[in-house]
């Protein structure tokens, strides 16, 4: 007998009939003789509609009523879930994030969990009970409710598999796991059976959005193997999990392209000490996320800074770059929002070489220009012009052997 923590995305308690079938799996998890934490977003797109309401409102919420109003989409399908077991004939009871003591900090919409009071929820289980929590939601030490991001729910569930020590964490949503490569833009992506911590966080903020971000640096902190798969079918999905040596000779794990970047170039700068600290210390200043930066040689003695900058930020990254520009006697400033950073991942790369020069090799074939290039220990990311970036995916997919071999079916009459 385990304890597991199964948590329903958005789509999976849609309507009615996708929460029965939600019941369904859960009152089976618990006849199996498991004891069973359920966690459930809002559903469908009731925290979009709230957003568009409350905008038409006003144009600038006080967070603090967001968080009241943005909390009550999963209150509601908590109560329905439990509901729904209820009519199965099982025992289940419904929390608030604040009923079940998931206390975080008090940045309304974006607040960090700080900490879990067990009390309750163990009371509960040890009677025998399906314990149902709402995600994305918690309170602050005043009791005030907060939210914790869009896409929350998930770390509400990995925090509770973490600290009730659940031996697994079921995450339920509309894609049947993890795959090498979103398949709406590689039809050939095949979906992975296992992937470590890391390779998901990299792949998560390249685009890949399958999970919360800080859900899974959670999981990785506590160890929480998580298993991503569907509700609608019982096909097998994702593992999340720690790296095993095995897992390392798979050199590529996935490949994935963002256009959310834009690029601002710094053109002759003067080469002289400092110039850098004082670039970035006025775009860290306005709270913009540098990602990527290039310094070419000095000719006469100026050298072309270029960097990129979340594309939402281009307007203020360009009007602080104007403003450094004149400060340091630079010459211009460009920039260009039409790229794309195509990256590919693998833990694999620590321990294989020749995967930078397969990939630019790959690129040059296609005739694609890359324009900037960074890499980490897991993972080699290109900036090319946006109008190739699919193309360029697929290229690179296909290169690294990731592309899914169609069973031979020979349907003879
Ligand atoms: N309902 C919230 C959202 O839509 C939280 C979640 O779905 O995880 O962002
Ligand atoms: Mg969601």
């Amino acid at each position: 007998m385990g304890l597991i923590v199964q948590k329903f995305g958005g789509t999976s308690v849609a309507n009615a009939e996708r929460i029965k079938a939600a019941a369904k799996r859960i009152v089976e998890t618990y006849k199996a003789g498991n004891k069973v934490i359920v966690v459930v977003s809002a559903r469908g797109q009731t925290t979009d509609e709230l957003i568009d309401l409350a905008n038409e409102l006003t144009d600038n919420p006080s967070t603090r009523e967001m968080d009241m109003l943005l909390s009550t989409g999963e209150q509601i399908s908590i109560a329905l879930v439990a509901m729904a077991i209820h009519a199965l004939g099982y025992p289940a009871v419904s929390f608030t994030g604040g009923q079940v003591g998931i206390v975080t900090d008090s940045y309304h919409t974006k607040a960090r969990i700080r900490n879990i009071n067990t009390h309750r929820v163990q009371k509960e289980l040890d009677k025998g009970t399906i314990v149902i929590v709402a995600g994305f939601q918690g309170i602050d030490a005043n009791e005030n409710i907060t939210t914790l991001g869009r896409g929350g729910s998930d770390t509400t569930a990995v925090a509770l598999a973490a600290i009730m020590k659940a031996d697994r964490c079921d995450i339920f949503t509309d894609v049947d796991g993890i795959y090498t490569a979103d398949p709406r833009k590689v039809p050939l992506a095949r979906k992975l059976d296992r992937v470590s911590y890391d390779e998901i966080l990299e792949l998560a903020s390249l685009g890949a959005q399958v999970m919360h971000s800080r859900s899974i640096e959670f999981a990785k902190k506590y160890n929480v193997p998580l298993y991503v798969r569907s509700s609608f079918n019982n096909k097998e999905g994702t593992l999340i999990c720690k790296e095993a040596k095995e897992m390392e000779d798979i050199v590529v794990s996935g490949v994935a392209v963002s256009k959310d970047d834009a690029k601002i170039t710094i053109r002759a700068v003067p080469d002289v000490p400092g110039q850098a600290a004082k670039i970035f210390h006025e775009i860290a200043r306005k709270k913009i996320n540098v990602d990527m930066i290039i310094q070419n040689a000095s000719i006469e003695n100026r050298a072309d800074v270029t960097f990129t900058v979340p594309r939402s930020d281009l307007r203020l990254a360009l009007e602080t770059a104007e403003k450094i520009k004149n400060d340091l006697g630079a010459k211009e400033v460009l920039h260009d929002s039409k790229i794309a950073k195509l990256s590919v991942v693998g833990i694999g790369m620590r321990s294989h070489c020749g995967v930078a020069e397969k990939m630019f090799s790959v690129l040059a074939e296609e005739k694609i220009n890359i324009q900037m290039i960074s890499t980490s220990e897991i993972k080699i990311s290109c900036v090319i012009d946006d109008a190739h970036a699919d193309r360029a995916l697929r290229a690179v997919h296909t290169a690294f052997g990731l592309d899914k071999v169609e069973k031979e079916e020979v349907v003879k009459v």
